[in-house]
């Protein structure tokens, strides 16, 4: 490789060997790869020690691209039209033709896909000529990246590139809608359902009790730092790392403030780097003060349940 390149062009270069990037994205840090290519969707699966049957959500950089391996119908181009770039993955048919690797899809007929919001990341999606398979930056079932000192943390010199683009600014994953028969949210996320309903015209609620078994992506045990977690609590016990969401009188050493006036958009964005922190400062348990179950704190509560299972 030539010195003095630019960091997208440095991406490039590895990604078109076939080798794994961690690139920057408004929801949390994907681990990118060439989405056309066994060999280099496989070396996603083993650097995330992930399942091979948990399929990758796909990432382009605009809808001339998508066409060739989607069919796109009248919901997916409405909430399109509305929401992209931004933290909203979509379920679709993919086409025969298609050149998305097995790997990717779990050789099943569907293929998830986003636009992601983060400049950089477009710009090097414009500079490749195929689209960017991406699950999240972290091994299987741990705590998401978002920022490179995470990725870093996760992965180490196992990595050959980490695009840097700050922090992410959302800090969850985005919201998973199936499109491929009747609008179906498959997980929550950085996007709010109530204003996917506004433009679908629809009342979709996010039911975890629906079939999602055939998606390992949807396990109980995800996002975990491996300390038990105690929910919805008012006051922690003593060597427990307290996570906050409203400021209080005292101060204490093992309080964690995610946000200090119950901003959940706040409270989204610090909910991963917190985690990461409690861990390195290893407290061996968590106390969570209890977190509104609207707008984002939905989600906020999906992982922390999730985070907290064992
Ligand atoms: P992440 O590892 O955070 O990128 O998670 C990707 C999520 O997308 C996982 O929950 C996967 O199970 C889910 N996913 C990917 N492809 C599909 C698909 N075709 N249908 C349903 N869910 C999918
Ligand atoms: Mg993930």
């Amino acid at each position: 490789m030539k010195k003095n390149l630019s960091n997208i062009k440095k991406s490039k270069y590895y990604l078109d060997k076939n080798e794994c990037v961690a690139i920057p994205t408004e929801t949390v840090y994907g681990l990118a790869a060439n989405a056309y290519s066994n060999k280099a969707t496989s070396k996603i699966f083993k650097l995330k020690k992930r399942p091979k049957n948990n399929p990758l959500i796909v990432h382009y950089p605009n809808l001339k691209i998508l066409k060739k391996d989607c069919v796109l119908n009248k919901n997916f181009f409405k909430l399109y039209k509305k929401f992209c770039p931004g933290p909203i993955t979509f379920v679709l048919k993919i086409k025969k033709n298609s050149k998305i690797s097995k790997n990717v899809t779990n050789k099943k007929n569907t293929l998830a896909v986003r636009f992601p919001n983060h400049k950089i990341t477009i710009q090097l999606l414009k500079k490749i000529n195929y689209p960017l398979a991406a699950p999240s930056a972290n091994i299987s079932t741990k705590i998401s990246s978002v920022s490179p000192e995470d990725v870093k943390d996760e992965f180490g010199k196992k990595l050959k590139f980490i695009l840097n683009g700050g922090r992410s600014k959302i800090g969850i994953e985005s919201t998973i809608i199936n499109l491929t028969s009747k609008p179906e949210i498959l997980r929550l996320g950085g996007m709010q359902i109530k204003e996917l309903n506004k433009v679908l015209g629809l009342n979709l609620k996010y039911n975890k009790n629906l079939k999602k078994t055939s998606y390992p992506g949807q396990a109980k045990l995800h996002y975990s730092p491996d300390i038990p977690i105690r929910l919805n609590v008012k006051n922690s016990k003593r060597g427990e790392a307290f996570i906050l969401i409203k400021k209080r009188k005292k101060i204490d050493k093992n309080f964690f403030y995610i946000t200090k006036n119950k901003n959940l958009k706040e409270a989204g964005r610090n909910l991963y780097k917190t985690l990461r922190k409690i861990k390195k400062k290893k407290y061996s348990s968590i106390a969570v003060e209890k977190i509104p179950n609207k707008s984002l704190g939905l989600a906020i509560n999906d992982r922390l349940k999730r985070a907290s299972n064992k």
